[in-house]
């Protein structure tokens, strides 16, 4: 392939960012997560054990060709990013579960019920639940176009 692997994407690890977040144990834990998916263009997913959650939002900087405005100026997980086994690549995304809908949550706890117990995962002032710091940059994470159900993922913003 001629040229950088980049000239030939759409810049897909720069049209999202995931976070990692605490696993959830209990019903009122997955509300929470219910409540994340009831946003447009926000997803959960689960790798490799570990909960995320995606923001499905372009960044500010990039431009119509594709490249990116602040390149000198780019964040260091941009820096550190690599094409080795990015978005670009199809196969497999290594999720065990993604939910894209509260729909696919439902379907998952039919599979998993939850515990009965309270929830023991920190609140915000607000009283809503808190995202764990970010313990890794997950920029890089694949971006399909349909969960392994088929069923589509939410329209990413152009
Ligand atoms: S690193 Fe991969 S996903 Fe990102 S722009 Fe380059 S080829 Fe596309
Ligand atoms: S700063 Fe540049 S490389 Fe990083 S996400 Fe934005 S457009 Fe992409």
């Amino acid at each position: 392939m001629p040229g950088t692997l980049c000239e030939h994407c759409t810049a897909a690890c720069c049209r999202y960012i995931a976070l990692p977040i605490e696993k959830p144990e209990t019903r009122a834990d997955f509300d929470d997560i219910r409540w994340y998916l009831l946003h447009e263009h926000v997803s959960v997913f689960v790798e490799d054990g570990d909960w995320y959650i995606a923001f499905n939002t372009p960044c500010r900087h990039l431009q119509p060709d594709n490249r990116c405005g602040i390149y000198e100026a780019r964040p260091r997980v941009c820096r550190a990013y690599s094409t080795d086994n990015c978005d670009y690549h199809s196969g497999d995304y290594g999720w065990e579960e993604h939910f894209a809908a509260p729909e696919h949550l439902d379907e998952y706890l039919l599979r998993n019920p939850p515990q009965q117990r309270a929830s023991t995962r920190r609140k915000s002032s607000r009283g809503r639940p808190t995202p764990t710091a970010p313990r890794r940059a997950v920029a890089g994470h694949r971006v399909a176009h349909a969960d392994r159900r088929g069923i589509p993922l939410p329209v990413l913003l152009q």
